[in-house]
């Protein structure tokens, strides 16, 4: 069992329509150890693939993809979920993205400044379920005419189908801890990650 799956057993909890929260190390207050570990496996896994920038989505997203991207040496970039103000001149790219917990549509938006058909992207997400953010992020990706190498995941729960959505768009799903099931409140993970 690595460090996160662990903190995950010890500190995570089940609520209703197989949400976890991990709000006491992931979405809310951060524990840089465990983000640290994330970005490790992650650099070692994509290490050789080329990437130029980590891609990800606000808010949750954000504190991950920065160690992930520090690791790598890259910019990190988010797509934002409101389009603001300074931005409403620019060209960007965007996609709709329906939100699993918020249940909640949102256009997101990336500026056409930040990528472009020279780089290889590397998407990463906090959570997958059913592959909403990153398939977004992935659309996003492709319109800039960017290489995907692939889709990076804290904690994916793979009783979804998220990886399934990313599969059979042609891209690699590599995740930190795989839950195989949430049931009776128990968090059961799939075998290795
Ligand atoms: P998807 O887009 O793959 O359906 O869901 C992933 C997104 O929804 C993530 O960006 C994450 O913020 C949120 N999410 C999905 N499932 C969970 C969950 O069980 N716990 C938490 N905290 N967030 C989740």
């Amino acid at each position: 069992m690595n460090i996160l799956q662990q903190r995950i057993i010890d500190d995570g909890e089940v609520f209703p329509n197989n949400v976890l929260k991990v709000d006491s190390f992931l979405n809310h207050q951060i524990d840089p150890h465990i983000m640290y570990s994330i970005a490790n496996d992650f650099y070692q896994h994509f290490k050789s693939a080329g990437i130029t920038k980590i891609l990800t989505i606000e808010a949750s997203g954000i504190a991950p993809a920065i160690f992930v991207a520090q690791k790598f040496d890259v910019p990190m970039l988010f797509a934002k979920k409101k389009e603001p103000s300074t931005l409403q001149n620019q060209e960007v790219y965007t996609e709709l993205v329906h939100s699993y917990t918020k249940n909640t549509d949102s256009n997101i938006i990336v500026s056409k400044q930040f990528l472009n058909a020279d780089d290889k992207v590397l998407v990463v997400d906090d959570f997958l379920a059913n592959g909403e953010a990153a398939m977004g992020l992935i659309s996003i990706a492709e319109q800039a005419g960017a290489d995907v190498a692939g889709v990076a995941i804290c904690i994916e729960k793979s009783f979804q189908n998220g990886r399934q959505r990313i599969l059979d768009h042609g891209y690699e799903v590599y995740s930190a801890a795989r839950i195989a099931s949430l049931e009776n409140n128990q968090v059961r993970f799939n075998d290795g990650h």
